[in-house]
C-alpha cells in the first residue's frame, strides 16, 4: 500500500472507530489513541461484578434505517453482528390505567398505519397523529412541544416515549430538528424503522468486530493516551501531546480527526464551541432468579405514565431506560427506593407474576450521555472542519444534522475521515 500519510485519531468512541474504519478502507495508515484502557466511550460493554455477567453501560436503540451503522458494520466485516426485527412493531403499555397497545409501521413510503387505529396508538385519532405530522414542518427554533401540542394522547403515546428515546429530552425541550432529521431517516417506511438488536451486547456488536478490523488492516490502536494539547504553527497541528508517553509529530501530510466527548474537546480546543450543556440517561439492570419468566415477552417494550420509558429484555436481565433523567419527576430517588419503583413497573409491564422477585440489580447513571438537544444547542453544533487546516472534528455532538446517537457518531466519523483524506 502506498503511504499517503497517517491520519492521527483521538478517542476511540464509535465517532473515532468509524473515523479509523473510513480511513484504513481510503487507504490511510491510522493511529487512534484512547484515553482509557478500552474502547467504546459512551456505547461499552463490561463485566458487572454485583450482576455476575456483562452489561452494556445502556440501553442502545439502533433502527434498521441507520444507513452509517450497515456501513460501519460492513466495514468492521460484522454484518450480521445486530439483529434486525421482523417488523417495525412497537409494544406499549400504560403503567396507570393497564392499557396495551402496539405500534405498527409498515413497509413503503406511505404511512398508510396511522390511519388504522389498530397500528397507532390506542386512543389516539387520525387529527392527533396528523397534528403530531407537523413535525415535518420544524424550523431551527422549534421544540417538538411548540410544533405538535405538549398536551393530548398523541404526544404521550407517540412523540414523548421517541423523543426520549432519540433526542434524550422531553418534547418541551427537544429541539423538533434532529427529532425529524431521524423520521425522515428511518420512520419513513417500516422497512426502515425495524429495532436492531444487539443479541451479545454492544461491545460484542459494535466494538470488538471494529477493533479486530482494524488491526487486520494494519491500524496502530494505543490506550492509555490521553490527550492534553495540540501543538500548532502555521495554522496546522504539528505535535499532539499527551499526560503520558511521548509526543506524537505530525508530519506535513498527515491528518488528525479529533473524536472526544464535548466537555473534553473544551478543554483542548476552546475556540471549537463545543456544546457545554448535558442530559443525563439512567439505566437499571435486574437479573432474575428464573429467567424462564421472561419467555415469549417481547425484547423492546415501551411505557407511558411511568418513570421507565423502555425495557429491553436480554437473556435473564431486565433493563430499564430512563432518559433525559433529571426532567423526569421520581429519578433523583435514592438507589433503593428507585429500584423497588422501577421493578414494580417492569413487573406489571411485562405481565409478570407480582411475587417475582431479582437475584441481583444494578443502576448506572450516565450524567452526559449527550448534548443538550435543544434548538439553541442543536442551532450551535461545531463544524467538521476547524480554522486548523490538517484538524478535523467528529463526536456525536457535530453538525451532521442528525441527533447525538449511535448514527451520529458513526457518520461523523465518516464524514472527518472523508474531509481529511
Ligand atoms: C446510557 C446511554 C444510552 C444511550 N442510548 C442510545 C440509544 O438508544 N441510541 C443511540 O443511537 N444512541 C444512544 N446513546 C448515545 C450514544 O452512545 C453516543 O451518541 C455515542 O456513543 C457517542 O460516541 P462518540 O464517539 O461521539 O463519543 P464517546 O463515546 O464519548 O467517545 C469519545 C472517546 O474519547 C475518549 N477520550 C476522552 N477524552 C480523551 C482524551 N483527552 N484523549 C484521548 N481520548 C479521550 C473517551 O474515553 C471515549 O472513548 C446513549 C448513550 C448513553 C450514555
Amino acid at each position: 500500500m502506498m503511504e499517503k500519510g497517517r491520519t492521527h485519531i483521538v478517542g476511540a468512541g464509535l465517532a473515532g472507530l468509524s473515523a479509523a474504519l473510513t480511513s484504513v478502507e481510503g487507504g490511510r495508515a491510522v493511529t487512534l489513541y484512547e484515553g482509557a484502557q478500552h474502547a467504546g466511550g459512551r456505547c461499552r460493554s463490561y463485566f458487572d461484578s454485583r450482576l455476575g455477567c456483562t452489561i452494556d453501560n445502556g440501553n442502545h436503540l439502533v433502527l434498521s434505517g441507520n444507513r452509517s451503522v450497515a456501513r460501519y458494520l460492513k466495514r468492521a466485516g460484522a454484518e450480521d453482528a445486530l439483529e434486525k426485527a421482523p417488523e417495525a412493531r412497537f409494544p406499549f403499555y400504560d403503567v396507570e390505567s393497564g392499557e396495551r397497545w402496539e405500534v405498527v409501521m409498515n413497509d413503503g413510503p406511505v404511512p398508510t398505519w396511522i390511519f388504522d387505529r389498530n397500528k397507532r396508538p390506542k386512543g389516539v385519532s387520525l387529527a392527533e397523529m396528523l397534528r403530531a405530522g407537523r413535525l415535518l414542518l420544524a424550523g431551527d427554533r422549534h421544540t417538538v412541544a411548540e410544533l405538535c401540542g405538549e398536551e393530548g394522547l398523541a404526544t404521550e403515546r407517540f412523540l414523548e416515549p421517541m423523543a426520549v428515546a432519540v433526542v434524550n429530552l422531553p418534547p418541551r425541550l427537544a429541539s423538533a430538528k434532529l427529532l425529524r432529521a431521524t423520521a425522515l431517516e428511518a420512520w419513513r417506511d417500516g422497512r426502515l424503522a425495524r429495532p436492531m438488536f444487539a443479541p451479545q451486547g454492544l461491545g460484542a456488536a459494535l466494538i470488538e468486530p471494529a477493533l479486530a478490523a482494524l488491526k487486520e488492516k494494519g491500524g496502530d490502536i494505543q490506550y492509555g493516551r490521553l490527550l492534553s494539547r495540540l501543538e500548532q504553527e502555521d495554522g496546522r497541528v504539528t505535535a499532539l501531546h499527551f499526560v503520558r508517553g511521548d509526543a506524537i509529530k505530525v508530519g506535513r501530510e498527515d491528518r488528525v480527526v479529533l473524536a472526544l466527548p464535548p466537555h473534553r474537546l473544551a478543554d483542548i480546543l476552546p475556540d471549537a464551541q463545543a456544546p457545554s450543556e448535558s442530559a443525563s440517561i439512567l439505566n437499571a439492570h435486574f437479573r432474575l432468579a428464573d429467567p424462564s419468566a421472561l419467555a415469549g415477552k417481547p425484547k423492546l417494550l415501551g411505557l407511558t405514565r411511568s418513570l421507565t420509558q423502555w425495557i429491553f429484555l436480554k437473556g435473564d436481565i431486565v433493563s430499564l431506560t430512563v432518559s433525559a433523567a433529571e426532567y423526569i419527576e421520581g429519578s433523583t430517588e435514592k438507589e433503593k427506593a428507585l429500584l423497588t419503583r422501577l421493578w414494580r413497573e417492569s413487573v406489571a409491564a411485562l405481565g409478570l407474576p407480582e411475587n417475582t422477585s431479582y437475584e441481583a440489580a444494578r443502576l448506572v447513571r450516565e450524567k452526559r450521555a449527550t448534548f443538550l438537544q435543544t434548538p439553541d444547542n442543536a442551532a450551535r453544533r461545531p463544524s467538521q472542519r476547524t480554522k486548523l487546516s490538517n484538524l478535523f472534528l467528529a463526536g456525536d455532538f457535530v453538525d451532521t444534522g442528525l441527533p447525538a446517537t449511535i448514527e451520529g457518531a458513526v457518520r461523523s466519523g465518516e464524514r472527518a475521515a472523508q474531509l481529511a483524506a
